[in-house]
């Protein structure tokens, strides 16, 4: 008989984060697919029916004002904000991470020296950002120059504009050293533009202390913001004023409501804003954000790694020598929240757990992802999710 089930039992007595899971609506499934979609936090519902019913139903029109809908993008960036280590007006919510890459990249393509003309993509990107970066290489006249982040710094010199990073890689889970990119970086005198999507709300990140640029990320994955939950931009306080956005629309205007025929940008992050924003996910986004009073990043972390470490160990015991082949690096220093597992039969064999109730996901063509959330998973259900595993795999 193993003893990873009683261990997973008293991993979760011992967890202090193990109640914030109650706050969240579960059922018996075991979830590891929030780094796709977080979870429902179960007051949600009840916030988004007010936002409905009350503010838009009976204040209407009054509510860009009494129900705050207008400041909502920065007032909800300075709710991420500790999350990722930034202080207050840096961080604007609106618009898809897509969007923000591109307002990102052409920024800080703007904000370098005229005479670099290479902006720099991690290779193995996920496939939006490398979209992205290369129109934004093309409309700004730069060439695009696909490097995997080790390459970064021998790829580096006075050519070099921006450099556009992924902080934790969507595919493997390896966390890249954002410190010591970010430095090598700027000491080549370029801008270093971050994707946080699969760190921010996972592990502490550090935008302010170390001297990150611009960030972008989403809001639907380990922020729980719900699905198509809008994005967010960080500009660094120090580069607001040289922030040259590519989609000056009407709400980053410094007098929005002056309806003037031409453009004078608004101070601060609020220059990271473009249209009217999408209210009804945005407000939805801050209710969720409620789960992270009081919680502290550093333990979310602690909790993860505690959570991936036991994870293979338990397939370690369960699963027959050589038939996944991990993927994520051991190396706490550089793994993310997640787990990737290649096997060549992945595809069937995430449909087969899924049916038997343990969800993550499969990326093509061979991977088995897990995403951990420390906020909702539990030990118990490491350990539920490697034995199903085993038997499928077996
Ligand atoms: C999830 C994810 C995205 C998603 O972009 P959307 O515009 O929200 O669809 C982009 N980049 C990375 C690295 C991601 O992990």
């Amino acid at each position: 008989m193993s003893e990873l089930p009683l261990l997973a039992k008293e991993l979760d007595q011992a967890d202090e984060l193990a109640p914030l899971r109650d706050r969240f609506v579960l059922d018996e499934v075991v979830y590891l697919d929030g780094n796709s979609l977080g979870a429902l936090p179960a007051h949600v519902p009840d916030r988004v029916a007010d936002v409905v019913r009350r503010q838009w139903g009976e204040l209407r029109i009054r509510s860009w004002e009494e129900s705050g809908w207008w400041t909502a993008p920065e007032r909800i960036g300075d709710r991420i904000a500790p999350l990722v280590g930034a202080a207050p007006g840096q961080i604007v919510v609106g618009d898809s991470t897509s969007v923000n890459v591109f307002k990102a990249l052409v920024a800080a393509i703007r904000m370098a020296d005229a005479g670099r003309d290479e902006l720099l993509v991690d290779a193995t990107t996920f496939p939006t950002d490398g979209y992205i970066a290369e129109s934004a290489a093309r409309l700004t006249g730069r060439t695009l120059r696909p490097v995997t982040p080790a390459e970064v710094p021998s790829a580096l010199g006075d050519r070099t504009a921006a450099v556009l990073l992924n902080h934790v890689d969507y595919r493997t889970g390896r966390l890249h050293d954002l410190p010591a990119l970010t430095g090598a970086v700027h000491a080549c005198g370029a801008l270093a533009v971050w994707d946080l999507c699969h760190s921010a709300g996972a592990l502490p990140v550090g935008l302010d202390e170390h001297g990150v640029d611009l960030a972008v990320g989403c809001t639907y994955k380990y922020l729980n913001g719900g699905p198509g939950s809008p994005a967010y931009l960080y500009v660094r306080r120090e580069l607001q004023d040289r922030f040259d956005s590519p989609l000056p629309g009407w709400n980053s205007h410094a007098e929005p409501f002056g309806m003037s025929p031409s453009y004078t940008p608004a101070a601060g992050a609020v220059r990271g804003r473009v249209g009217t924003p999408d209210i009804l996910s945005l407000l939805a986004l801050e209710a969720a954000l409620d789960v992270w009073d009081g919680v502290s990043v550093d333990a979310v972390r602690a909790k993860s790694l505690a959570l991936t470490d036991f994870f293979l160990r338990c397939v370690d015991e369960y699963t027959e020598p050589g038939r996944v082949e991990c993927v994520t690096p051991v190396r706490h220093a550089e793994r993310g929240s997640q787990i990737a597992l290649r096997c060549p039969d992945a595809g069937e064999v995430m449909k087969r757990l899924i049916a038997r109730g343990v969800v993550g996901d499969f990326r093509h063509p061979d991977v088995l992802r897990f995403g951990f959330t420390p906020l909702y998973v539990g030990f118990r259900d490491v350990e539920r999710a490697a034995r199903v595993l085993g038997e499928e795999l077996a």
